[in-house]
């Protein structure tokens, strides 16, 4: 759903107080923070829906540290931080990816999507979090013809897998939680790994074998060497070990998990000073070497970062307070707390 709601001016570019690169939790965070002192925001997102990481890798597992919420799961998060911005009505422009950054005369800047939206503002801010995050694909025949059919790199849908005969590749922690948590709904769950140690945390590999020892979880270790189906539709899997030779693991289903390959982008293009691969921010402000670029969240880097989503929201507090200035250069930022404030109340709806 690219440009949902989108305003433009008459030379077709969009305006606005500020471009939010990234719609994942710390993106959606900002449109709030930024909300609250009377700032308009525009996000920008490759995926075709508001989430980052929480929607794409793990929107039905249960996140523990937020605070306040004894257990919330990533969709859960998702949507009450969309429900919590509404009031300010953001505009999004999905599937799309936030490619040229070019400073105008008048001090503003210039974004441009991969295909072609043009957006306008005083501030940029990157919450690109791993940034275009890819699965790492394994290096065999035939990966397209079964991709999104029967062959698949993230749990969308639980429900989707319910009563399949499933396979899961992988050796860390993704292929661990999702052998531990999809077992109850499938007719049948095999985990595949080259050796038989696990990069996992030690509770889930507890609980991986203790499925295996029921006989809920097979557990072949081996190299896979081919997939094996028709019209997208995987029958089986062939693997390769010392001990067995080649052997065949049926499967409807298989989800490879082998990591991610997080990188920048055309972000890493765009002159900011960098560190670890991850853009160098202030812990003050967390703007970036560039006057009017700031970054938070997972993509920012400083003495001490934990990539937490708290962490995220707490640098979206900071960053708004300090984007005021560019975005309304005339005016003084009054600070104010929302339990008495009776003008971010009527922006809220508060009664
Ligand atoms: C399995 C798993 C479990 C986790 N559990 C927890 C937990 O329990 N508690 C916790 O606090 N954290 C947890 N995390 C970490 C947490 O998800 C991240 O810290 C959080 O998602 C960071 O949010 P973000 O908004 O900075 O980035 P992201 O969620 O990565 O969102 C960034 C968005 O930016 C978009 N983007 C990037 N570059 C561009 C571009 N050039 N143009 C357009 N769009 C772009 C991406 O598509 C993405 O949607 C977990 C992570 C994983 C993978």
């Amino acid at each position: 759903m690219p440009d949902a709601g989108a305003n433009s001016s008459n030379d077709g570019a969009h305006k606005t107080d500020v471009i939010i690169i990234g719609g994942g939790p710390v993106g959606l965070f900002a449109v709030f923070e930024l909300g609250l002192l009377g700032l308009s925001a525009h996000v920008v997102d490759i995926l075709d829906r508001p989430g980052g990481q929480c929607a794409e890798l793990y929107p039905e597992k249960v996140i523990l540290d937020i605070p306040s919420r004894l257990k919330i799961t990533g969709a859960e998060l998702c949507n009450e931080l969309m429900a919590q911005i509404a009031p300010f009505n953001p505009t999004f422009h999905f599937q799309q990816m936030a490619e040229k950054l070019e400073k105008l005369e008048t001090g503003h800047w210039r974004i441009a999507t991969d295909i072609g939206t043009v957006i306008e503002a005083p501030v940029v801010v990157i919450a690109g979090g791993g940034g275009s995050f890819m699965p790492k694909k394994p290096k065999l025949d035939r990966l397209e013809e079964f991709e999104g059919k029967s062959l698949f790199y993230a749990v969308r849908r639980m429900d989707q897998f319910r009563g399949l005969n499933v396979l899961i590749a992988g050796g860390g922690d993704s292929a661990l939680d999702w052998t531990v948590n999809l077992s109850p709904f499938v007719a049948g769950m095999s985990l595949v790994h080259r050796r038989n140690e696990f990069r996992g945390m030690q509770v889930t590999v507890d609980q991986m074998y203790a499925l295996v020892n029921t006989g809920k979880v097979n557990l072949a270790i081996g190299d896979i060497l081919r997939l094996n189906g028709e019209g997208g539709q995987l029958k089986s899997v062939t693997l390769k070990s010392t001990e067995k030779g080649e052997f065949d693991v049926a499967c409807d289903a298989m989800l490879a998990f082998y990591g991610l390959t997080m990188k920048l982008g055309p972000i890493a293009n765009w002159g900011l000073n960098m560190d670890t691969n991850r853009v160098a921010v202030s812990t003050e402000t967390f703007e970036t070497s560039t006057p009017g670029i700031f970054c938070i969240g997972d993509m920012c880097h400083y003495p001490g970062k934990l990539k937490l989503i708290l962490s995220g929201f707490h640098e979206s507090a900071l960053m708004a307070h300090a984007c005021f200035h560019y975005a309304r250069p005339n005016q003084k930022l009054r600070f104010e707390h929302t339990t008495s404030s009776s003008a971010i109340q009527a922006k809220l709806g508060v009664p």
